[in-house]
């Protein structure tokens, strides 16, 4: 995968510059220890214009990420937001992945810094939204505990957790992974949100384990309009295995069926899923055929 060429301009600090002739700090306190905030954000070509799907949202998170951590986070929202805008132009993307990231200056200690700095990079990302469905095993790793971090914050060094969880899964001839929390019930993906389906109404875990999803809260909003019952609450294992159907969810995964998890076939079909019904209305939605938005 090439993210960048000779062309490619990224925005940092309040500037454009070539991506080929930025450069980091080998003595970086987010390279060395993880302490660093991101955010994974789509743009889609609509028939309107590209649109940058709930980028208000995903600014909002990563305030709080950098917040929560007490990464300093000095920058106006309203000014990235028309900076990332302004990067899709020069960068001629319309359907892409955007990435900023807020990283720390040189520092080998352990306390949190005075300064940040920002940096928003983008790429081609066609809209998948597929029909594919995942092979998926419970992974032995575990999300981490929120008593030992700030599990709600997008920060660089809990990847290191679901790194490991995707290589465990793919080394096993799995497509993906899902981690239990604490305490042995369904947290998420490595990098998505799931849902279940049980007799017509669909579950998901409670927020506190995991990360606060934002295609997670447009599903909820999608089944209130849709009125399709969702629940959020605690799932156990047994439960997820006794599911009818189950998807996962999430800015770069979009909504993505599960085929089977370990040995268990989900029986009803994904077309005939709220999962299917759901992927019809977040397609819809993100590219702006529908707007819901009015109506949430
Ligand atoms: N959980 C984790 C661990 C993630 O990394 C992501 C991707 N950001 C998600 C869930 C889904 O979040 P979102 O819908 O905001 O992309």
């Amino acid at each position: 995968m090439q993210y960048y060429n000779s062309n490619t301009v990224i925005y940092v600090n309040g500037r454009f510059e070539k991506a080929e002739e930025m450069k980091t700090d080998l003595y970086g306190q987010s390279l060395h220890y993880g302490f660093a905030a991101f955010e994974g954000i789509r743009a889609y070509k609509t028939h309107n214009a590209t649109r940058v799907f709930k980028i208000k949202e995903h600014y909002d998170r990563l305030q709080r990420s950098c917040e929560l951590v007490n990464i300093p986070f000095p920058w106006d929202k309203n000014e990235l937001i028309k900076q990332t805008y302004k990067l899709l132009e020069l960068n001629n993307l319309k359907d892409a992945y955007i990435r900023p990231l807020v990283y720390c200056e040189p520092n080998m200690t352990l306390i949190a810094p005075q300064e940040a700095s920002i940096m928003i990079c983008a790429w081609e990302w066609g809209a998948y939204l597929g029909n594919k469905q995942l092979k998926v095993c419970v992974s032995p790793f575990q999300r981490p505990n929120p008593k030992s971090t700030f599990v709600e914050a997008k920060i660089s060094g809990h990847y290191v957790n679901s790194i490991l969880a995707t290589t465990d899964a793919k080394s096993k001839g799995f497509d993906e992974a899902l981690l239990l929390d604490m305490n042995e019930n369904v947290a998420e993906a490595p990098g998505a949100n799931i849902f279940i389906e049980k007799n017509g109404k669909l579950y998901t875990p409670s927020l506190g384990n995991i990360l606060a999803g934002i295609t997670r809260n447009t599903v909820i909003e999608l089944c209130n309009v849709l009125d399709i019952e969702v629940i959020e609450k605690t799932i156990s294992v047994a439960e997820l295995k006794k599911a009818d159907s189950a998807f996962f969810c999430g800015t770069a995964t979009e909504i993505i069926g599960i085929h089977t998890i370990d040995d268990v076939v989900y029986k009803q079909k994904w077309n005939d899923s709220i999962g299917a019904t759901i992927q019809r209305a977040y397609k819809n939605l993100v590219l702006e055929k529908v707007n819901y938005e009015v109506i949430i």
